[in-house]
């Protein structure tokens, strides 16, 4: 069965043929019509199952801390507010750290649980037995507070022996019941790999749905574009995650915002990136780690006017001019997924990645002192020097990273000696 979208766009005659089979109708939900702002229409595509998924899905990985635990008010706000305007597809994970529970609280405290989809995921990576499926899925559900999940992931698949691993203890009974039972509605799987691989697993099983990391930057890696159009060939609807490169899109290199000031339509960063999404019809929900009101207003809005044949020739345009900016300065290719940490020795490795990337996209002095500023005076600053090259990390890396090597690099460049010196002796008297 095709994974149907239904939006409506101004520009749908430059949709290439497959992209016009699959386009089907304009639904808008009528509560959030009745509900949301003026001229702010949440669109909805409509899954193998039938189920109406917004195509701005909201990312619960990124909710905003209050010292070491989420700021549950402030998520609170945001998500229903979300809800409101018509979002219904909320991503989470087992390994989010208190995320699940936090989600789980705000839907049952506020009554609407009915009103959404959850999706949630089972760390495979960590899972030996059938009993441990099981268990950790039963423990997701009491997080959750919630007796069925909507859609339910292996997490983080990057090979197809993971898979294989699974199937060993039976995975595949123990979801034919989960099914039956009501408990799990839809069974999918998110993915780092590379592009062969995707097609194997996806190929692999009847699969009612998969998220990969997608956005201009990732055009042909991991899944990339191939993997994206064989699942929608297949009826597999593909949400996205990371569709703005752990905010590397929206932190553009000044070069780049030159060139984006010359597009006519005005786009901010955040919004060329979100356009470009949605601009395939392949792409069933686009998730976004919201954790301002602002950016949920913000992001809401764009998913209300975009859509398949969105972007004009110009647009395509500058979305190249900005790739070729970013990759000439780009030092890693670092996302910020956090799925290498923690670290046994503190090493704060994406923290570090990012410094050392903003030197080459910005200047090097400010980027320098901002390191020095945000990381250099915490009490556990997580320098690259507390490296004791263990490689644990580069284990669980879905881009891949040598991570020891990079992160030498960046100790290297981020604290020369007269920086190191002066962050030392900083830290002694902030610190004492
Ligand atoms: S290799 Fe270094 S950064 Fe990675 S986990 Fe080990 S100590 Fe931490
Ligand atoms: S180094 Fe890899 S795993 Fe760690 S945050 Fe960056 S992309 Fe994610």
């Amino acid at each position: 069965m095709p994974v149907f979208y239904t939006g409506i766009c101004a520009g749908a005659s430059q949709i290439p043929l497959m992209a016009k089979l699959i386009l089907k109708e304009f639904t808008s939900c009528p509560l959030s019509r009745k509900r949301s702002g003026m001229g702010i229409i949440m669109k909805y595509r409509t899954d193998r199952n039938g189920n109406r998924i917004s195509q701005l899905g909201y990312g619960c990985m990124r909710f905003s801390r209050k010292g070491s635990s989420i700021d549950y008010e402030k998520a609170e706000r945001e998500v229903l507010l979300a809800i409101e305007k018509g979002v219904n597809y909320f991503d989470t994970a087992y390994v989010y750290p208190g995320s699940e529970e936090c989600l789980g609280r705000i839907l049952d405290q506020n009554h609407c649980r009915d009103k959404v989809y959850i999706a949630t995921k089972l760390p495979q990576y960590i899972i030996r037995s059938a009993a441990a499926v099981d268990k950790t899925f039963r423990e997701e559900l009491t997080r959750l507070r919630t007796d069925h999940i909507d859609y339910y992931l292996m997490h983080m698949f990057t090979d197809h022996a993971e898979w294989e691993r699974l199937k060993s203890f039976g995975i595949e009974e123990w979801i034919r019941q989960r099914k039956e039972e009501g408990s799990i509605r839809s069974i999918g799987f998110s993915y780092h790999g590379d592009t062969e691989m995707f097609l194997k697993i996806l190929n692999a099983y009847d699969w009612d749905f998969c998220q990969i990391q997608y956005n201009y930057l990732d055009e042909h890696t991991q899944a990339g574009k191939r993997g994206l159009q064989a699942a929608a060939q297949k009826g597999i609807p593909v949400i996205i995650m990371e569709p703005l490169r752990g905010g590397k899109l929206v932190n553009l290199p000044d070069k780049a915002k030159e060139a984006l000031a010359l597009d006519s339509h005005g786009y901010t960063p955040a919004e060329l990136g979100l356009r470009w999404l949605w601009n395939q019809p392949e792409v069933t929900c686009v998730l976004s780690g919201m954790n301002s009101t602002e950016m949920v207003e913000e992001n809401i809005r764009i998913a209300s006017e975009a859509g398949p044949g969105c972007l004009t020739a110009e647009d395509m345009e500058i979305v190249e001019q900005i790739k070729k900016i970013i990759r000439e300065r780009e030092k890693v290719g670092c996302t910020g997924c956090r799925y290498c940490m923690p670290c046994p020795k503190g090493v704060d490795i994406p923290g570090n990645f990012y410094y050392y990337n903003l030197m080459y996209m910005e200047k090097k002095s400010s980027a320098r002192f901002e390191f020095a500023q945000n990381m250099g005076m915490r009490k556990e600053p997580g320098f690259a020097s507390q490296c004791v090259q263990c490689g644990k990390c580069e284990q669980h890396c879905p881009q891949h990273i040598p991570i020891r090597e990079k992160l030498k690099e960046a100790d290297r460049e981020l604290r020369p000696l007269p920086y190191k010196a002066g962050i030392n002796a900083a830290r002694k008297f902030i610190l004492k």
